[in-house]
């Protein structure tokens, strides 16, 4: 009881910030002050009143609690100095809490020191406390550092004092101290909690009604706090998309859902050049030319800023057996990998399991749940995006977008166009975009171009239409001109059931220029299967590879089925390839070619 009483008779003073002058000061608010000559007291070093009981003051203390009684602006404080034990009230701050609005102020926050970088200039401490990131600097000379004491992981009590940088948020670490052992734990506690919480998806009704959807929302709900963890973290994000419009839409879909919580986060609009990058990939799998570039860059990060170890998102790849070398190997450097692919992901084990899916730490595919590719990467990302972000803009035409790109069929397709055409996107100009697209990716090849492309999906739908009207005659010619060669050099076998179409691919196509390759095969089979109108296999070879395309009625067809044969038929060979059941690409050794070639006619003609 007595102790009690104590407790409550304790004075419980603040401390006035080291910027702050007259007008952050308080009436009634009791302030710690310091003793100076002739009845002054000062708050700091710029705000000082006058003591109204002098006489009370006991000679020995130099910094006592005093109230603040009077306030005359612009510089008027009376103060009365207050009698007794007291204690020093430590305010702390949410980083989240920040805005422009404090620039110039002096905050306490606990948080913990997340990395360390240092510049020819000052030294950037990046600091965390669950709700938010922000760098705070410090300069001891050019290049020096400051604060050595300071080191990665720890907890601390940090005195900020805000600035703007080019419209953003940055501070001044002022001071600071290390918190107690056990202060530190129960902030690392609050911060895993905190993060936690921040990181729960939201949970937002989908686009369409679908049955894969309903089954897939487990894991699309894990995505998403993967996604949203990573950004609370400050973990560096890649995004790698395949280089079609429908790994543009996925990859364009869950950029607009993530950069603006990465800038939030960080309270600076810089962030998401620090934080996140964008990379297409040309193969529809994430191959070791891609792996390279990405872990050159994360490690190179690592090293010179203090990054995290990244979480590499794959769209519209990721999801085969093709995939596994590559990451597995960017695991092998603590890489968080998650996959939302529709191609083909190889047969499924005794459990049911994918082959991809204990190497990464979620794999989101139709394939799972009983649904195959027509439902597609673009389609999924754009529903997981709403799942980051429920405050997501322009995403909705992208999974039309996506299907038409990928000549998607079906109720799920058929439902997103219909909300595209209530958007007034029609049919029409939807194929139009994704042909325009197609082309545009041609040339972007592996660069990010996040303006361009941006656009070019429909930040700006004036920009968007008139690049599709500027492209559109040039795409048109070239594909008109591949396509009379394709006709006239192209071998046509019709048999009863089915047509055959075949194509020396590497003679009728012109290297480097559109349309690439699997393009101009795609256009060939299309021409067939509308001039025919019968089943269609068309086989586009090459010198050291064959691409494949079948209509879905030719039942039972699988290119994996074909690769499998060619594998055992062919063991000398070096048969590599992938893709979808009925588009894909079989890849083997030119010496191997004549062999190759009568496994695969073989396994058409039993159509
Ligand atoms: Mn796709």
């Amino acid at each position: 009881m007595e102790n009690k009483q104590k407790e409550n008779n304790t004075i419980k003073a603040h401390k006035l910030p080291h910027s702050a002058d007259i007008s952050a000061v308080r009436l009634n608010q009791i302030y710690i002050g310091k003793i100076l000559p002739n009845k002054l007291v000062s708050l700091n070093k710029h705000v000082k009143g006058k003591l109204i009981n002098k006489d009370k003051l006991d000679k020995e203390d130099s910094m006592i609690p005093v109230k603040v009684v009077k306030i005359t602006l612009p510089y008027g404080l009376e103060l009365e100095y207050l009698e007794g034990k007291y204690e020093l009230v430590e305010k702390t701050h949410d980083i989240a809490s920040f805005s422009l609005d404090d620039v110039g102020r002096e905050f306490r926050i606990h948080a913990l020191l997340e990395s360390i970088k240092q510049t020819s200039g000052p030294t950037i401490f990046t600091l965390f406390d669950g709700s938010g990131t922000i760098s705070a600097k410090s300069f001891a000379g050019a290049g020096n550092r400051a604060f050595p004491e300071l080191e990665e992981g720890m907890a601390i009590s940090a005195m900020l004092q805000l600035m703007e940088y080019d419209n953003n948020l940055e501070a001044e670490l002022v001071s600071f101290k290390r918190l107690e052992e056990s202060k530190g734990e129960q902030l690392k506690r609050k911060i895993k909690g905190a993060a936690e919480e921040k990181a729960m998806p939201s949970d937002v009704e989908f686009f369409i009604k679908s049955d894969i959807l309903d089954k897939l929302k487990p894991k699309i709900m894990l995505f998403a706090k993967i996604v949203k963890k990573a950004i609370l973290e400050s973990r560096p994000i890649i995004l790698r998309h395949h280089a079609d419009c429908d790994g543009y839409c996925g990859g364009i879909a869950l950029e607009r859902a993530i950069l603006p919580l990465i800038i939030e986060n960080h309270n600076n609009s810089r962030a998401c050049w620090q934080y996140y990058r964008r990379a297409p990939s040309k193969a529809p799998f994430y191959e070791y030319a891609d792996v390279v570039k990405d872990l050159t860059h994360s490690l190179d990060n690592k090293e010179r800023f203090g990054r995290k170890e990244p979480l590499v998102i794959l769209v519209d790849n990721g999801g085969t057996e093709e995939d596994i070398p590559g990451i597995k190997k960017m695991k092998l450097y603590g890489a968080q990998i998650i996959v939302a692919d529709h191609h083909y992901p190889g047969e499924k084990d005794e459990n049911g399991n994918i082959p991809i899916d204990p190497y990464v730490d979620v794999n989101v595919t139709p394939h799972a749940v009983g649904g195959d590719g027509n439902y597609t990467a673009g389609m999924l990302a754009a529903e997981i995006a709403r799942f980051i972000n429920n405050e997501v803009r322009d995403i909705e035409i992208l999974p039309a977008l996506a299907g038409v790109g990928d000549r998607s069929k079906g109720d799920e397709f058929t439902n997103y166009l219909r909300i595209a055409e209530d958007k007034g996107f029609s049919h029409e100009y939807l194929k139009k975009l994704a042909k325009t697209i197609d082309f545009e990716a041609y040339y972007l090849r592996f660069i990010e171009s996040r303006g361009l492309v941006n656009d070019l999906l429909g930040a700006d739908i004036n920009k968007q239409k008139e690049l599709v009207e500027l492209m559109l005659p040039d795409m048109t010619y070239l594909e008109q001109e591949q396509l009379k060669a394709s006709k006239h050099y192209s071998v046509i076998d019709e048999k009863e059931s089915v047509v055959i179409a075949r194509l020396d691919i590497g003679k009728v196509n012109r290297r480097g220029s559109y349309p690439a390759a699997g393009k101009a095969t795609g256009m060939l089979h299309d021409w067939v299967v509308e001039t025919r109108k019968k089943p269609v296999i068309t086989l586009s070879s090459g010198p050291d590879f064959i691409t494949v395309r079948a209509t879905e009625d030719v039942k039972g067809f699988n290119i994996h089925d074909l690769l499998k044969e060619l594998r055992e038929k062919v063991p000398h060979g070096f048969i590599e390839g992938g893709g979808h059941e009925n588009a894909g690409t079989v890849k083997f050794i030119g010496a191997a070619k004549e062999d190759v070639m009568v496994v695969v006619d073989g396994y058409v003609n039993r159509f």
